[in-house]
């Protein structure tokens, strides 16, 4: 399954680049409230987590999988 596969290296590379702007002390750029592609709500610990996030995790995963 080439599709779960794929999945799974993005999402490691997902949690990588996470783990990068935790340790990179981006500097502080306001996290967006709402999802820029879909205007739902942006949970509050995926903001503080996002240093200047602008989309939920499933828009995020989306434009990555778009690159
Ligand atoms: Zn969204």
């Amino acid at each position: 399954m080439a599709d779960a596969a794929d999945f799974a290296n993005d999402h490691a590379e997902y949690f990588l680049q996470l783990s990068l702007q935790r340790h990179a002390r981006l500097p502080d750029r306001p996290s967006a409230q709402y999802c820029e592609d879909c205007d739902e709500p942006i949970p509050l610990a995926r903001q503080q987590l996002v240093a200047g996030c602008e989309t939920c995790v499933d828009c995020q995963d989306l434009r990555e999988r778009r690159r």
